[in-house]
């Protein structure tokens, strides 16, 4: 069980999880269209912040928010987790009936939040937010995304929503589920898609980022699909497996060929370039099939070390009525 509790409170309709890791830029313009939105939906909200490590004043800013109508939960992780982790924090300590994800960069328009609050009084459960343009992204970027997703679809036994990021609403249900997921690996896209319930689909234009930049490059991409993949399927060692009895059956009939040929027409040996294309192709598949091997190796090794996802170094909570819960030092993330 988690050994922290929420800071319940029964009054707390929606709350909005917003990860910032250096955001120091964005933020009073984001609080500003965060709380227009918010005075305007009648139901009662709270903003979980969770600071990710920053170093660039993020916290302070955050603590000399002026007080608005909506209440504030900031949460200071000890040190940067990345994204994936801090959202789980998030995802942990809202404690709304609905819960919206969303970025701080305003890449996520908050006016779209009532939109969303309707569907979810319609009765969905998830409301997925769509992008439609990803307006600011590069070709490449958006040719990348697009192959991910088909790989991943094609892989994992749960789908994964084409061109939905974390902005989504989840009911307490859904975020319930989410929250009892013990894995150390967070591939968010996948966790928040994993438990179904009823969903809805919204489509909108991502807007480019309002300040600052962006804390992904490619590598980190690259390492976030081999993350996506390895977490939501055992088909690349399937693959592996695969490879390795096709090129076993392909070798055993070019041994009889090979055989049957030096027995009736003998053999002048030569042969050099064929030797090396085979050896160098072997060599390839046996590297690659160890490789994949060693990547869920790695991830049994994370998993069992069992370390929490991340530390709460400082919580915060600030709401009109002004009640401001102390300092505590808490770990979470360990189930
Ligand atoms: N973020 C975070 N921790 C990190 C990296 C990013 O909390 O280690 C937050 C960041 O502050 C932002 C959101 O995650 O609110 C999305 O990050 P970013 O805009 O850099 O990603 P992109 O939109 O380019 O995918
Ligand atoms: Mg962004």
């Amino acid at each position: 069980m988690k050994n922290i509790s929420r800071i319940e409170s029964r009054d707390v309709i929606l709350s909005v999880v917003i990860p910032m890791f250096n955001e120091s830029q964005v933020l009073p313009t984001l609080l500003a269209r965060l709380t227009k939105v918010l005075d305007s939906v009648p139901e009662s909200a709270e903003i979980v912040f969770i600071d990710d490590g920053s170093n660039d004043g993020t916290w302070e800013l955050l603590q000399a928010l002026p007080p608005s109508s909506s209440r504030h939960h900031c949460i200071k992780l000890s040190r940067n987790f990345g994204k994936e982790a801090a959202l789980t924090a998030g995802l942990e300590q809202a404690c709304g009936l609905a819960v919206i994800i969303l970025d701080s960069d305003l890449q996520d328009p908050p006016e779209l939040i009532p939109k969303m609050i309707a569907r979810w009084r319609d009765g969905f459960d998830v409301v997925n937010m769509k992008r439609r343009s990803r307006l600011g992204e590069t070709w490449f970027k958006r040719f990348s995304a697009a192959a991910f997703y088909k790989i991943i679809n094609n892989m994992a036994d749960s789908p994964v929503p084409e061109n939905v990021g974390d902005f989504r609403l989840m009911s307490r249900q859904v975020v319930d589920s989410v929250n009892a997921l013990p894995e150390r690996n967070r591939f968010m896209k996948g966790i928040l898609s994993w438990p179904g319930f009823s969903q809805v689909t919204i489509n909108f234009d991502r807007d480019p980022r309002l300040a600052g930049n962006t804390k992904w490059n490619y590598s980190k991409l690259v390492g976030l699909a081999i993350d996506g993949i390895t977490a939501f399927s055992i088909k690349p060692l399937r693959l592996a497996s695969w490879a390795g009895m096709m090129t076993a059956f392909a070798a055993f009939i070019y041994g009889i060929w090979v055989l049957i040929k030096t027995v009736f027409w003998g053999e002048s040996v030569a042969g050099y370039p064929s030797m090396m294309i085979v050896q160098v192709a072997l060599a390839g598949i046996q590297l690659l099939a160890i490789g994949i091997i060693g990547e869920y190796l790695g991830r049994v090794f994370i998993e069992v070390k069992g370390r929490p996802l991340y530390i709460i170094e400082e919580s915060r909570l600030k709401s009109s009525r002004a009640v401001d819960v102390p300092k505590y030092h808490a770990v979470s993330g360990s189930k």
